[in-house]
């Protein structure tokens, strides 16, 4: 029976994430043309055609399609299906970092229902969502930045209503730490960006702050270290295959919001892991 509920869990949590980052495709796409967000979900995007019910599921219907619209033939988009896959994956990720596993299976054995309401905890299912709707806009910052090399004022403005709800929802958070989380990378980057113009752009400090406020500031330390070294690699690799000259810019916020994913589910295992290595080096 519990593993039965176990595999029920874990195809939920798949499909919310699924289902979820098939959204943020969309607005993706229409957000920076300032087509409607809500209207005409279900139409492909080259011919309008009317899509049918299990044309639209995320991940699936690129597969059983082949990858191609039924109706025109045009090729569907491969980024939006790996960001599809992506969402499931944090989906479940967030599920087994933050949701209390041992827990849910406890409720389930509960012989009545009102056993199961009177156990349930709705703090740990806010904190679970909370934290997921805040992987789903740094995902949507990663694609529209990537597209348009803007992060739009009104991402972060709805990040930091999520901050302020992540305050309210998640136990043992320090308000100190998280003010300190807004501050402790967004300030040097916006020092930096002054000094060298092009260094970072406002978006990125506007992005370090409100993420900053919902992690806190070991996190978002570790997620900014993350962010900053994986794009020195990418930016070494355009350089070796000389597609951009030393001048040219590439987006850094895409780096900076897979390192504060990365931070969020790992951050604390990473920081015990280097506290381990420094204690073994120091013998
Ligand atoms: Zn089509």
């Amino acid at each position: 029976m519990i593993v039965f509920l176990y595999i029920l869990a874990i195809i939920l949590a798949w499909m919310i994430g699924t289902v979820s980052f098939s959204f943020v495709n969309v607005i993706a796409y229409r957000f920076p043309k300032q087509k409607k967000i809500l209207k005409e979900h279900f139409k492909c995007d080259s011919c309008e055609m009317q899509l049918k019910p299990y044309e639209t599921i995320p991940v699936f219907s690129y597969i059983f399609l082949k990858g191609r619209c039924r109706y025109c033939g045009e090729k569907l988009s491969v980024r939006d299906f790996v960001n599809e896959i992506a969402g499931g994956i944090i989906a479940l990720l967030v599920f087994f970092r933050f949701g209390d596993v041992d827990d849910l299976s406890s409720a389930f054995i509960l012989s009545s229902p009102i056993d199961i309401v009177v156990h349930f905890d709705i703090w740990k299912l806010l904190t679970l969502l909370t934290i997921f709707v805040f992987f789903c806009i740094l995902d949507l910052v990663f694609l529209v930045d990537m597209d348009t090399m803007e992060i739009p004022n009104r991402f972060i403005i709805v990040m930091l209503y999520v901050a302020v709800v992540a305050l309210l929802v998640v136990s043992g958070v320090s308000l100190i730490d998280h003010i300190i989380g807004a501050l402790c990378i967004s300030i040097p980057m916006l020092l930096i960006m002054y000094a060298i113009p092009g260094a970072f752009g406002g978006g990125d400090v506007k992005l370090s702050a409100a993420a900053g406020l919902i992690m806190g500031w070991q996190l978002t330390i570790i997620g900014f270290i993350i962010g900053l070294f994986a794009a020195g690699i990418y930016g070494i690799i355009l350089l070796i295959r000389k597609k951009k000259g030393k001048k040219d810019h590439f987006a850094f916020g895409p780096f900076l919001c897979t390192g504060y994913m990365i931070a969020t589910i790992c951050g604390m295992d990473i920081i015990d892991a280097y506290m381990k290595f420094a204690a073994y080096i120091h013998g």
